[in-house]
């Protein structure tokens, strides 16, 4: 089913066009959705990627029963509090301690309406850094997140923490009780993965299944048992839901066998706890301060490319309260507002 670059950046624009139709429709008011294929390019050339690679990782929210998607999204990170029951259940949430890279999402709902029963496993459609696609999730026009990502060597990310609605899978009912999972992979058919991309993606549900007792991890070939999961089946994909390749045939295909893989370690590690972080345990960023060495520009995104906004000059101070690293240069956020500065000319403070 392999597509031409051209073909499928027509698509994409028109599923994005689609989309943000149902957003005006559904959200019952006539407020235009904050994201466009315009902003989606923006953002795409600031994180650096290619276009097509984006459009699979923007759009992912469903609003069905939120009012309002500016609404929806929010900073707070707090766990749902202790005893709070939720499908019946009182459920203690935690995060997978295999996480090496926490970049915590707006992107999301707070917090689920369903205990987490199933797994829904995507590809990235392009071999993007754990930083760079929680860049990309951290732009609140992206409208899109996912719990965990994994990147091509096989590092775990942590986005959207496992009590709130990650914005992956284009549903709401069905991001509300699953883990949504971000795998890189190639950027077009089929898609394939690294083999420590895929490895870690089994351990990492494995290790979601046990905190959350999952006891078995079923696949259906079959859309209708998987959506409706009849039959046990636990685990959901994409392209259930909405028109995108996601997760590609190399994923889709091996569906079977990542739940064979992880039901033999369910089975293996039987009896045995695992202990997940709490809420507390996910570090944000801390502002710092810094001293400016060497006159240098502030531009509006961060990268070379970021058009110029001003100059800082040298011994001057300011507040930096975040960094992104472009092409190896890392660059700190401005507390005032006006754009980004190459941290090379800046000492900590
Ligand atoms: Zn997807």
């Amino acid at each position: 089913m392999k597509k031409s670059i051209l073909i499928k950046l027509v698509i994409a624009m028109l599923c994005m066009c689609l989309i943000a139709g149902t957003f005006a429709g559904c959200s019952g008011n006539n407020k235009q959705p904050e994201t466009t294929s315009e902003s989606a390019e923006e953002l795409a050339a600031f994180e650096n990627i290619d276009p097509k690679e984006l459009a699979e990782l923007t759009n992912c929210y469903d609003p069905e029963a939120d009012t309002d998607l500016d609404a929806a999204r929010s900073n707070n990170n707090e766990a749902p509090i202790a005893g709070t029951i939720i499908s019946g259940q009182d459920i203690t949430f935690t995060n997978s301690s295999l996480v090496e890279y926490t970049r915590l999402s707006p992107n999301k709902t707070i917090h689920r309406n369903h205990k987490i029963d199933t797994i829904t496993i995507h590809y990235m459609a392009g071999k993007l850094t754990v930083e760079a696609c929680g860049n990309v999730f951290s732009e609140s026009k992206a409208n899109a997140s996912s719990n965990y990502g994994v990147d091509d060597d096989g590092r775990i990310a942590l986005y959207v923490q496992e009590w709130d609605r990650s914005w992956c899978s284009s549903n709401a009912d069905n991001d509300h009780r699953a883990v949504t999972i971000e795998v890189a992979s190639d950027s077009s058919h089929p898609y394939t993965v690294s083999d420590k991309a895929y490895n870690t993606t089994i351990k990492l549900v494995a290790d979601i299944c046990k905190r959350n007792e999952i006891e078995k991890l079923v696949w259906s070939d079959d859309k209708e048992a998987r959506i409706k999961h009849l039959d046990g089946a636990n685990m959901t994909v994409h392209s259930d839901f909405a028109d995108t390749d996601c997760p590609g045939e190399y994923l889709y295909s091996r569906m079977g066998d990542i739940a064979k893989q992880v039901n033999s370690i369910l089975e293996e590690t039987k009896g045995q706890t695992v202990t997940g972080r709490k809420c507390s345990e996910e570090k944000q960023f801390e502002e710092y301060l810094v001293k400016i060495t060497k006159t240098t520009n502030v531009r509006r995104n961060p990268g070379l490319k970021g058009s110029f906004v001003m100059k800082v000059n040298k011994n001057e101070v300011y507040t930096i309260v975040d960094e992104r690293t472009v092409d190896n240069i890392k660059w700190g956020k401005l507390k005032n507002g006006k754009g980004w500065i190459n941290l090379a000319d800046t000492q900590k403070k």
